[in-house]
């Protein structure tokens, strides 16, 4: 399988398992939300239907209160007085006065002489009972009051606690249970049990309101008040698949990078660099990943990455270790003013990185290598040096050492002349770009030659990169470029091989 092949696969998966995760963990927030608040929705009516009964039952408490006084007054009288107080309470059915738990005088004639009020019964509770005349059979709520043997009692409509709480929500069906018995809308009365997973008790009097809220409720319940936010989640996760797309194939990359460089799976490739005799005066190093299941991986691949990971700077050091060793144990010996070229990117200016480098250059100068060679830094134009000062440190250390600097690509990128001549640049490489320029039939080309004057004026040795044609290799040494590099004198080859094939001839016995 190919690098981008493979690539392409992994991030794909990577983003389908990120956006699945997303998608699993907002479903899961709308849905606890949700459950959190048609619970708290329901809670909150059934504590409405609890404030409700509560005053249904403190107005009959105070009902009896008022009637109690009145209790010695012959029946008719009684009633007289009683009905100008119900007729004013709607949810009233009947208030009635009882000796000995049978009705001796009631608002509702047909209740006297029935025995639906118990002495036992606690005062000042509700009571539901199954009616025996009102409601034909049906629940009623009751409360009394016990005194001197009587028992003034109100008998209650069960409706009342359900009809302005059936208004707020008609959907959830809540019961009433007090002392055991228990009513709803219906108006019937059980005692059996019942299921609930929801309910509100009074705190004044013995009673509690409860529902069930079945799991098909809630999902409903979600789908209806919650559709949209499932509509926003699987919005906001398109556009969290887009950005894993785009994030996870950097996330590979740099994975899979991190671990070849544990590896040690890039590797140093060399390239000759020549004056214009055509004597060999130098190399260039080139990265090469030699990946063990994707094959050689081109620089451009991955460097523009490594440099924004920070990846760049294990690597230059990891690249420059390995080429020392490769020249020192080779037991070469170099041609005369000969330059070891190695790039670095702006990264490497900034202090918290140029431990590294200077490390890097301090086992160059500790090693027999830089007793016959000179170790050249390439920094390339394209990127932007942020602070100049910081270079401009870097720069006078790194001289201070005996290495020499490279100002790469020059004419393409970011480079002011400011910063040219603030940084002291031993030498110039006129990127290739301007090179090609320079064809057959090209007598004069004015571009390159301002390009190459500019770099002469800055007082820089120049060096020609990309170099195929021999007509290239003759306008430049008319125009007194020093150094020419490119596939014309050869391609970037292994480093252990370049020395076989370029510095064998000056290898020591
Ligand atoms: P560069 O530093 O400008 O290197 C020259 C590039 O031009 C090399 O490409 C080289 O193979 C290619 N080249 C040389 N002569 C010719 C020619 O005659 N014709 C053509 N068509 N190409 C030629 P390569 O090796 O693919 O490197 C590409 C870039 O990657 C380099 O450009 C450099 O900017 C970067 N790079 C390579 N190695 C390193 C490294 O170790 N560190 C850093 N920071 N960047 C590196
Ligand atoms: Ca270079
Ligand atoms: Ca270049």
């Amino acid at each position: 399988m190919n690098l981008h092949v493979d690539l392409k696969y992994r991030q794909w998966s990577l983003a389908f398992f990120t956006t699945f995760i997303f998608l699993i963990c907002g479903s899961i927030v709308i849905i606890a939300n949700g459950i959190y608040s048609i619970k708290n929705e329901n809670q909150s009516i059934l504590n409405t239907a609890v404030a409700e009964i509560d005053s249904i039952l403190y107005s009959s408490q105070n009902t009896i209160y008022d009637t109690m006084p009145l209790v010695g007054l012959s029946c008719d009288d009684l009633k007289q007085k009683l009905i100008g107080i119900i007729v004013k309470k709607p949810s009233f059915e009947s208030i009635n006065i009882s000796k000995s738990s049978e009705i001796i005088c009631s608002t509702y004639d047909r209740l006297i002489h029935t025995t639906n009020i118990d002495a036992s019964y606690p005062n000042n509770e509700l009571i539901l009972v199954k009616s025996k005349v009102i409601n034909s059979g049906g629940a009623i709520g009751v409360i009394k009051e016990s005194f001197n043997n009587y028992e003034v009692s109100v008998g209650i409509d069960v409706s009342a606690f359900f009809s302005s709480l059936y208004l707020i929500n008609p959907d959830i069906d809540f019961k009433v249970e007090a002392l055991g018995k228990w009513t709803d809308r219906s108006g019937d009365i059980y005692s059996s049990y019942y299921e609930n997973n929801l309910s509100s008790k009074s705190s004044k009097y013995n009673y509690k309101v409860s529902t069930y809220i079945s799991l098909n409720n809630y999902l409903s319940g979600i789908m209806l008040g919650y559709g949209w936010h499932f509509i926003l989640l699987i919005f906001i996760a398109v556009f969290v698949w887009y950005f894993s797309y785009k994030k996870s194939a950097e996330k590979v990359m740099a994975l899979l990078m991190k671990n070849s460089l544990e590896k040690k799976h890039f590797k140093p490739y060399a390239q000759p660099i020549m004056n214009s005799k055509g004597e060999l005066k130098g190399l260039e190093i080139l990265i090469r990943w030699e990946h063990k299941k994707y094959g050689i991986i081109p620089p451009d691949m991955f460097i523009p990455l490594a440099e924004k990971t920070g990846l760049i700077i294990p690597m230059t050091r990891q690249l420059i270790t390995d080429t020392i060793q490769n020249l020192e144990y080779s037991y070469c010996h170099f041609p005369k003013d000969f330059h070891i070229g190695v790039n670095i990117c702006t990264q490497h200016c900034k202090l918290i990185n140029q431990i590294s480098l200077l490390a890097s250059c301090q086992e160059f100068m500790d090693s027999q290598i830089s007793k016959q060679a000179y170790l050249t830094l390439e920094l390339t134009e394209r990127g932007l040096i942020d602070d100049i000062d910081e270079a401009k440190i870097l720069f006078e250390r790194l001289q201070h050492m005996g290495i020499k600097l490279a100002v790469d690509d020059f004419g393409t990128g970011n480079a002011s002349l400011s910063i040219l001549s603030n940084l002291d640049f031993d030498f110039i490489k006129i990127d290739k770009s301007f090179i090609d320029l320079i064809d057959v039939n090209t007598e004069n080309s004015p571009i390159v030659d301002n390009v190459i004057d500019l770099a002469k004026r800055l007082n820089s040795g120049l060096i020609a990169e990309g170099v195929e044609k021999q007509v290239q290799i003759d306008y430049l040494k008319i125009k007194g470029v020093d150094y020419i590099q490119g596939y014309y004198y050869g391609k970037p080859i292994q480093l252990k091989l370049f020395i076989d094939e370029y510095l064998g001839k000056y290898k020591r016995e």
